[in-house]
């Protein structure tokens, strides 16, 4: 990509808004632009992280058996009764009346859209599980949207509904997500504590949430010192302050950013929505119930926030809107990007009329994890790379240079 062609221009100043890091390194970089209280726009470049977000997600959600599949986000207040949330979700759900009068509501989560899906066909103990994941547009009345992408009144989640015949196989399905969920954020950049949460009001179940550490983290886990498991703190008195893990009695204290969790719901929906199944000898059952969240966009917030220094972003290379920056500064640089494509390397190619000052500071906000600048400087034949996370930077031909960026 030329960024000739791509006229939205960084900026030098950061927005009054801006309350975080990631709020003014990504309205700075035009990766997003806030629309009005806690609702964003992404633009072309910051599309491109949210996608490779995805598709981390994508592939080791498909890998626990699950399929993608995309729910409705307008819904009629009926279903929502259903297990009496129409009531108890009107803080947070967005609700009115549409032209003919009927009340409905976007969807903020969507267990009961997945448990009225099963009720469309009998349902029978020899075709659990149930596996259906999307990404989708949430909207929620939050009451102090805040932080950027981490918290806003529309966001993008990836959900996750389980329905299972018995509790035993809802457990070892719960396990294999949350193992997924370690290797999704991991690759993603985002070091995460699993964490004993409340599981609800209807449940003495724990849900377990995925925190990672952050000043700017809205959460207080206790960590124990010695299994490294978390605890909410609004549960470390149901724990008796003790790790329910290892035992152990010492804890530090963090604050953190959820980006995600599960729950495991029992046959709560099942009973409340009335939908059964029939077990091996015909008998009606309730089914066993678990959803599953991580946040796309705070995950971009996050990452932001933990991969940053003054100057800008420093992209993770797994969701790097592109692996390279080049930083034309003659002529020959043309060449080189045509190069770096053929190698099928990803190039943000500044082949702008700008001062090289201007270009690196850009190449530094925008975050690409290399640079490779063409200049007169640059010795015939070769490139100058650097990293954006390093100080050096070291000439080298641009074979060597590709061969090095296809070996990460
Ligand atoms: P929180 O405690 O932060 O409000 P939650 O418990 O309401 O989160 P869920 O309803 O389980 O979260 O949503 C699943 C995931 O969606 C969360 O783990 C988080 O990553 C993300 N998420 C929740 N609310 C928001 C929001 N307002 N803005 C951005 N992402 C959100
Ligand atoms: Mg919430």
């Amino acid at each position: 990509m030329r960024l000739s062609t791509y006229n939205f221009k960084t900026r030098r100043e950061t927005p009054q808004d801006a309350d975080s890091a990631n709020a003014a390194l990504l309205s700075r970089g035009r990766f997003i632009e806030r629309g009005m209280t806690g609702v964003y726009n992404f633009l072309p470049m910051g599309w491109v992280v949210m996608e490779n977000i995805m598709s981390i997600i994508r592939k080791h959600m498909n890998s626990t058996g699950a399929y993608e599949g995309r729910f409705t986000t307008l819904q009629d207040k009926q279903l929502w009764d259903r297990a009496g949330r129409w009531e108890s979700g009107k803080d947070i759900m967005y609700q009115f009346k549409d032209h003919g009068e009927r009340e409905v509501g976007l969807g903020f989560t969507h267990e009961e859209v997945f448990v009225d899906l099963l009720s469309r066909q009998p349902l029978s103990y020899a075709d659990f599980p149930y596996k259906v994941y999307q990404f989708q547009t949430k909207f929620r009345f939050e009451a102090r949207p805040k932080s950027g992408l981490l918290r806003g009144r529309e966001f993008l989640m990836k959900d996750l509904y389980s329905a299972h015949a018995t509790d035993e196989e809802l457990k070892t399905y719960y396990d294999q997500v949350k193992e997924a969920y370690h290797t999704i954020f991991t690759e993603l950049g985002i070091p995460v504590i699993e964490t004993l949460a409340s599981g609800g009001v209807f449940t003495d179940n724990f849900s377990h949430e995925f925190q990672t550490i952050s000043p700017i983290g809205e959460d207080e886990v206790y960590i124990c010192d010695q299994c490294k498991m978390g605890i909410n703190k609004e549960v470390i008195e149901k724990v008796g302050h003790k790790c329910p893990n290892c035992g152990g009695t010492q804890f530090s204290i963090e604050k953190t950013i959820e980006v995600g969790n599960t729950f495991d719901l029992g046959t709560y929906y099942s009973e409340k929505m009335a939908v059964t199944y029939a077990d091996s000898e015909d008998v009606q059952k309730p089914f066993w119930l678990a959803s599953y969240g991580i946040g796309i966009s705070r995950a971009m917030g996050t990452i932001v926030e933990l991969h940053h220094d003054d100057k800008g972003i420093i992209w993770p290379e797994s969701v790097a809107p592109a692996s390279v920056h080049l930083v034309g500064l003659t002529e020959r640089a043309e060449a080189v990007y045509q190069q770096l494509i053929e190698a099928g390397i990803l190039v943000i190619y500044d082949d702008r009329a700008l001062s090289a000052g201007e270009k690196f500071a850009d190449a530094d906000l925008l975050g690409m994890p290399v640079r490779i600048t063409v200049g007169a400087k640059t010795p015939e034949g070769q490139v100058e790379w650097k990293n954006r996370d390093g100080e050096r930077s070291d000439n080298m031909t641009l074979e060597t240079a590709i061969n090095k960026l296809k070996e990460d």
